[in-house]
């Protein structure tokens, strides 16, 4: 990643606010990155073909960085991150192997799949639906199935080929480019990619415009408050192990994300957009929710990803349903 590409935090996209404190060093990030790589390597069988450790070891937010907290509203961000423009050239170029595209499908497909009955069930059975950053098409597979129609749009040059040769109605570029009509959509969704829209104000306004009266909108990121709950943690010798442990089979080691939204934060952009946010809940990256295709299933990050849930509903539950702490977080949000 060359330098150009990149820009230091200057304004908070949230609160507009230019302060900012160190959350991880560089040096730290990087070390945890390293720790994350090698628990996964040691994890998955010496054959394992290096494909296969996509968004596990090998990630789009590679470049070396360091974590800050906006001091005035608490959103984490990778400090530098992709200027606007080389943000969305390097998602249009991202070159996933060809072998990886398959099995990677079969992978959110499934996962899709067991969240259905609980999405028609909010949505309800016979709506149209859109999904921002669709990838390889597995959210709009499985919703298909339980009889919704649903659009995909992706800048993803080919993740988005791939999901076409799948029979699945995905526009290659942006959302404002897509020129949908006003109020065409019952719900969008944004799954784990919303981080990573350089301007999340304009997005959701494109977003509200094509949703429909009192539309659904559901948004799934990772949690600013768990990386900062966890990481200075990290920063005792004798507990900075089990940390980054804890932080890599989550996903959330190296923080390869472009934003920590916070539920504070995202609630605050989401109503300064036109929404509101109905439901905050922890969740788990989609792919670790234990549907992962067996060459992926790793029985201890599963053991890992289960007891940390458990413990992050049990503060939810007893703060009654104040604190979100898990280390993603879904807000589900109504158009005003
Ligand atoms: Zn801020």
């Amino acid at each position: 990643m060359e330098r150009a590409q990149l820009q230091p935090f200057e304004a908070c996209p949230v609160c507009g606010s230019q302060s900012a404190a160190v959350l991880v060093s560089e040096q730290d990030l990087t070390a945890e990155s390293r720790y994350r790589d090698q628990v996964f390597k040691n994890s998955l069988p010496p054959s394992t073909p290096d494909y296969m450790l996509t968004d596990l070891t090998v990630f789009t937010n590679a470049y070396p960085a360091r974590l800050v907290v906006c001091q005035k509203c608490g959103l984490v961000a990778r400090d530098p991150r992709f200027a606007p423009q080389a943000s969305i050239a390097t998602y249009a170029q991202d070159d996933y192997a060809s072998e990886w595209l398959a099995p990677s499908f079969e992978e959110y497909r499934a996962a899709f799949r067991t969240r259905m009955p609980e999405l028609t069930a909010r949505v309800g059975r016979s709506a149209t639906v859109l999904e921002v950053g669709s990838y390889v098409g597995g959210f709009l597979a499985a919703a298909g199935e339980f009889g919704w129609r649903a659009k995909g749009v992706d800048v993803g040059r080919r993740v988005s080929n791939f999901a076409r040769g799948k029979g699945l109605d995905v526009f290659m570029g942006q959302l404002a480019d897509a020129h949908f009509q006003d109020e065409s959509f019952d719900a969008v969704f944004v799954w784990a990619c919303f981080d990573q829209l350089p301007d999340p104000r304009a997005e959701l306004k494109e977003i509200r415009r094509v949703l429909k009266s009192r539309g659904w909108l559901f948004i799934q990121v990772p949690n600013g408050d768990c990386v900062k709950m966890l990481e200075p943690l990290a920063r005792w010798p004798m507990l900075r192990e089990q940390v980054w442990r804890i932080l890599a089979y989550t996903g959330l080691g190296g923080f390869p994300y472009q934003f920590g939204y916070t539920p504070r934060t995202l609630s605050r952009l989401a109503r300064a957009c036109g929404f509101e946010p109905i439901v905050i809940r922890n969740r788990v990256n989609i792919c670790e929710s234990g549907a992962a295709p067996a060459a992926r299933a790793i029985p201890e990050q599963m053991r890992v990803v289960n007891r940390v849930q458990f413990v992050c509903d049990l503060i939810y539950h007893v703060s009654l349903r104040t604190l979100v702490k898990g280390p993603w977080m879904e807000v589900v949000c109504r158009k005003q």
